[in-house]
């Protein structure tokens, strides 16, 4: 029998494929499809449950369960319930339990929205990224504008109280994307959370090849910072909290899933390329979906790699991840003096035994990381 791992894991990350076309800046693990293979994508991820966990028979207790890609709500109304049926035959989890489905403004339709509702997802992440035309045409995104709207009002009728924004902010000065614009729009819909990432120009993606014929300049500095905080203030403003160096909740909407990342706690990891942690051991799936489907339907457990986290990672980790957040990082009073210049500087605060970043300092995240880990002993 293959080797069990992630006995104590509470979280369960799934990752679904498929997407409708590559974003143009995109160069995560995904398989491009119009028709999306169901059945043989289930199929697939049944064997590799049974391959890592046995027989069904014991049902393994969870809090969270989250479908990322990719875009699971590309497997559609019946698709997506299937899925959480599969889920249910190898985990057992209460109706407090958060479900997220990360989902594309074009997959949201009414008889979508009840069937994930009816099949128990509880929240939905909704990847809006802008509400310009142009700049989701550049995006090469599958959804246009107005399609978001009509989500959102989906979503609201469909009966979900909770769910998510993603938004991509620092997109090439020459795009004259109106960021303050697309913030104003995207908080005018009154989300109960909001998630904003970077862009980064990755090797191998149409913008990385844009980039590098020296078609489009990615955004500099300084145009960082200023959408990042604007994003902090327009929200903060709106009631948000601004808990994690990239989400904003509403009171009672912060993301559980991601949380146990953030605190280095265990989680499974299923489907191509994701992800798993057992508490000291990471190990990460193969890929490709044809790989990871072959391998699956083998018999086999799909995993490409593995690496033991030993304790000096564990504590550079630790540093990081602590960073991120608004929980923090506990130091000691001998190691505070390593903090005494960021508080000057705006940059954290010392809250009881604990630094926390401030909007400032997450945009020094990396730095102040590295400059923490050999003064706390986290080597
Ligand atoms: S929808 Fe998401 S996963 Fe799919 S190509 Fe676009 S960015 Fe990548």
């Amino acid at each position: 029998m293959a080797p069990r791992m992630n006995t104590a894991a509470r979280h369960v990350y799934v990752h679904v494929p498929f997407c409708a076309r590559r974003c143009s800046y995109c160069d995560f693990s995904i398989a491009v499809r119009r028709d999306v293979p169901v059945t043989e994508f289930l199929d697939a991820l049944r064997s590799e449950l049974r391959a890592r966990l046995g027989e069904t028979g014991v049902r393994q207790p969870i809090d969270t369960l989250y479908f990322g890609g990719g875009t699971p709500s590309h497997l559609g109304a019946d698709g997506v319930t299937r899925m959480l049926d599969l889920m249910r035959e190898y985990f057992e989890w209460s109706a407090a339990a958060e479900v997220t489905l990360e989902a594309n403004p074009d997959d949201v339709t009414s008889p979508a929205t009840l069937a994930w509702r009816a099949a128990g997802v509880t929240r939905v992440s909704l990847g809006a990224q802008s509400f310009d035309p142009r700049v989701l045409d550049w995006m090469h995104r599958s959804h246009s504008a107005p399609q978001i709207d009509f989500a959102v009002d989906l979503l609201r009728d469909g009966g979900f109280a909770s769910w998510s924004f993603d938004l991509i902010f620092a997109l090439p000065a020459s795009l004259g994307r109106d960021w303050q614009r697309d913030l104003d729009l995207a908080l005018a819909k009154e989300p109960p959370h909001l998630s904003l990432y970077g862009l980064t120009v990755e090797p191998g993606t149409p913008l990385g090849r844009w980039s590098e014929r020296g078609e489009i300049e990615a955004s500099d500095e300084t145009g960082y910072e200023l959408e990042f905080l604007s994003a902090h203030a327009g929200a903060t403003a709106a009631g948000f909290d601004h808990y994690e160096v990239s989400n904003f909740a509403q009171p009672g909407h912060h993301a559980v899933h991601n949380r146990s990342y953030w605190r280095g706690v265990p989680y499974f990891g299923f489907g191509p390329s994701a992800h798993g942690f057992d508490g000291s051991t990471r190990r990460w799936n193969r890929a490709a979906y044809a790989a990871w489907r072959d391998a699956a339907a083998a018999g086999t457990d799909p995993v490409a790699g593995s690496e033991f986290i030993g304790s000096g990672e564990a504590s550079l980790e630790t540093v990081y991840l602590g960073l991120r957040t608004t929980g923090g990082l506990r130091i000691d009073v001998a190691d505070r003096g390593v903090v005494q210049p960021w508080i000057a500087a705006g940059w954290a605060s010392m809250q009881d035994d604990r630094v926390v970043l401030t909007p400032l300092g997450w945009l020094r995240l990396d730095s102040l990381a590295a400059a923490l880990t050999p003064a706390t002993g986290f080597r």
